[in-house]
């Protein structure tokens, strides 16, 4: 009998990461190349195509060992259809029949999903998840995303937009979202907003500019510098006023949590996305707002745990679609 392969594809907005892998999830080869998806979806779908012809003559496999071709898109997507409705950071991509176009040139499974969804279930078959039937992932980075796996499948609601957490309405008279709501949880969440209100409280007050020294050295004094990035090195060297932004976000992360765990109840939570990997400072905080704020569990509440894939998490998730 011939190997069989699966085909892994990270559509990123800047980057396009293609992988061949065993049945078992084990990378053979991967290839990285730049989206350029400013051209639009007929250049992109082409760079898609010949990144996977380029890796399978590498590897000498012929297209009719492929069992799946998965792909992972930042968008909205009808799994179910496979096709791409729109995609914010891939110019032009409005209903694309992605899994009908790639047909074309493969003929096997094609997979197509969302990449916080393939990135949710690769955590649940091959990283923090593993062993759990209800998991809830989230990836919090410049955005908030999430996949939701019910009864050890991936949920994608009637319409295909369940996981879309980022947008749950925190406070209606809030920040404005990237999505143009107002006070969209991702609007209090995310990196970008942890930074945006670390600057706007140091362009306010010199007292807390001062206790920030630390943190405005690291950025040579332009504020403009700070990011999730430099507020966690800051804090793990001492700076408090960082360490209090890094705890004020962990507080909003914990209470949109508690919403999820009160209408989901899941068995595990799963964080990933680059917020989370400021660590225990920011996991420990986020715990103890879900235990103050979580009334109606009275068993037990669900662990809350860092993804395990990191830089791997969207490769690996749409890896994992196909096994
Ligand atoms: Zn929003």
């Amino acid at each position: 009998m011939t190997d069989k392969y699966i085909v892994g594809v990270d559509l990123g907005g800047t980057k396009i990461a293609t992988a061949v892998a065993t049945k078992e999830g084990k990378v053979l080869n991967q290839l990285n190349i730049p989206t350029l998806a400013e051209k639009g979806p007929d250049v992109v779908i082409s760079r898609i195509v010949n990144s996977i012809e380029n890796l399978l003559s590498d590897l000498k496999i012929e297209k009719s060992q492929i069992s799946s071709l998965c792909i992972g898109v930042p968008g909205h997507v009808n799994a179910e259809k496979g096709k791409v409705y729109k995609a914010p950071n891939l110019a032009d991509w409005n209903n694309i029949p992605l899994k009908k176009i790639l047909k074309t040139h493969f003929d096997t499974n094609i997979i197509i999903e969302n990449d916080a969804n393939a990135a949710a279930l690769g955590e649940f078959k091959l990283g923090a998840g593993k062993g759990s039937s209800n998991m809830f992932f989230i990836t919090i980075s410049t955005g908030v995303g999430a996949g939701i796996i019910l009864n050890n499948k991936l949920y994608h609601g009637s319409n295909n937009s369940a996981g879309e957490v980022g947008h749950m309405t925190f406070n209606p008279e809030g920040p404005r979202c990237g999505c143009g709501n107002t006070g969209c949880f991702e609007a209090y969440a995310s990196g970008p907003a942890m930074a945006a209100r670390a600057i706007g409280k140091l362009k306010k007050s010199a007292k807390l500019t001062a206790e920030a020294k630390i943190l405005i050295d690291l950025v040579d004094g332009e504020l403009d510098k700070i990011d999730a990035k430099t507020l966690s090195e800051a804090a793990k060297k001492g700076d408090k006023f960082s360490l209090e932004q890094i705890k004020e976000n962990a507080y909003y992360i914990g209470i949109g949590l508690v919403n999820i765990i009160n209408i989901l109840d899941p068995e595990l939570i799963v964080i990933g996305g680059g917020v989370s990997q400021i660590g225990e400072i920011l996991f420990d905080e986020i715990r103890n707002a879900i235990n103050k704020r979580c009334t109606m569990n009275v068993d037990s509440i669900a662990p809350v745990v860092p993804a395990q894939l990191g830089t791997d998490a969207g490769i690996l998730g749409a890896i994992s679609l196909g096994m």
